[in-house]
């Protein structure tokens, strides 16, 4: 798939917001996220209850989702009493938040949701009604921040987002990031399709691929399948991901957030050292 003139190609080739090539501007796998990510209530089952415990033990209210894509974190936080404000890169996906936005805009805390386009590169150039001191907390999940490519080789560009997350939250915020397993995908084994985040009721099968540019991972790229009952030939898209290792990104924390910043790591939402092969690390950074 995805083959133009024998051009092994990895992204669409859309723009976003400002600067960044949006992977989802053809609209295909836009088109079926909300089918991926399977039931919402069912998806977010699983880590919703240790999510809100996460930012109620840091006393968090507002929060900032800075990968919102179809909403459907956010929308799970705004039915739980958080004031959310949503930022995307990408306007086919965030059609879909501003879309549940409207239908449900007699409820007031969906008529107060904030959501804007924007790219982590410049978050302080898009449109946000950014709380005086920052916001209490920031998320980042489902895999999104591997979506940010390593455009100079020295990962200058992921410095720089959370940095920009940084600079958002308030002393004493947390920022609650996530990535995949690339330790294990980068090894050769599949990325799980059946995970915390996708609970996709069809079957979803995905082809891996991993680049190595000058004895470094550099990209790992997904071809999904995914199948449903209307559509049997299935849908496919292709995504392509910076491989966050564990070791580099903990590092990577540190360096922005301090070597007193508390930093937990979490897998699959539970403590590391109760599951050898997660699917997830969760990251969580406290602002000190
Ligand atoms: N959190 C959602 C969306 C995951 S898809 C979920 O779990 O379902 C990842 C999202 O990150 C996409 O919607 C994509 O547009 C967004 N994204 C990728 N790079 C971005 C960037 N540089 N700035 C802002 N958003 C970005």
């Amino acid at each position: 798939m995805s083959r133009v003139d024998g051009v092994f190609r990895t992204r669409t080739l859309g723009i976003g917001a400002r600067g960044i090539p949006d992977q989802y501007a053809d609209g295909k796998a836009a088109k079926v996220w909300t089918k991926y990510i399977g039931d919402q209530t069912e998806r977010t089952g699983y880590y919703k209850e240790k999510l809100i415990k996460i930012l109620n033990d840091h006393n968090c209210k507002s929060i900032l989702d800075v990968a919102c894509g179809t909403g459907i974190d956010s929308v799970m936080l705004l039915e739980m009493g958080f004031n959310m404000t949503s930022v995307d890169a990408s306007d086919k996906m965030l059609k879909y938040a501003l879309k549940t936005r409207w239908d449900r805009r007699k409820e007031e805390a969906f008529d107060k949701w904030v959501i804007e386009e924007g790219n982590w590169l410049h978050l302080h150039d898009a449109n946000l009604e950014k709380p005086e001191e920052g916001f209490d907390a920031i998320i980042c999940m489902g895999n999104s921040f591997a979506h940010l490519p390593d455009f100079d080789g020295k990962q200058e560009a992921h410095h720089t987002a959370i940095q920009n997350f940084y600079d958002f939250l308030k002393p004493g915020g947390i920022l609650v990031i996530d990535h995949r397993n690339y330790d294990q995908i980068v090894k050769g084994h599949p990325a799980p399709m059946k995970n915390i985040y996708y609970q996709s009721s069809g079957e979803v099968d995905c082809k891996t691929s991993v680049l190595m540019v000058d004895g470094k991972y550099h990209m790992v790229t997904l071809d999904y399948n995914v199948h449903s009952e209307e559509d049997e030939t299935g849908s496919q898209f292709r995504l392509s991901y910076y491989p966050h290792l564990l070791k580099n990104f903990n590092q990577m924390i540190t360096n922005i957030f301090g070597d007193n910043g508390k930093h937990t790591v979490l897998a699959d939402f539970q403590d590391i050292s109760n599951i050898e092969n997660p699917s997830y690390y969760i990251h969580i950074c406290e602002k000190v």
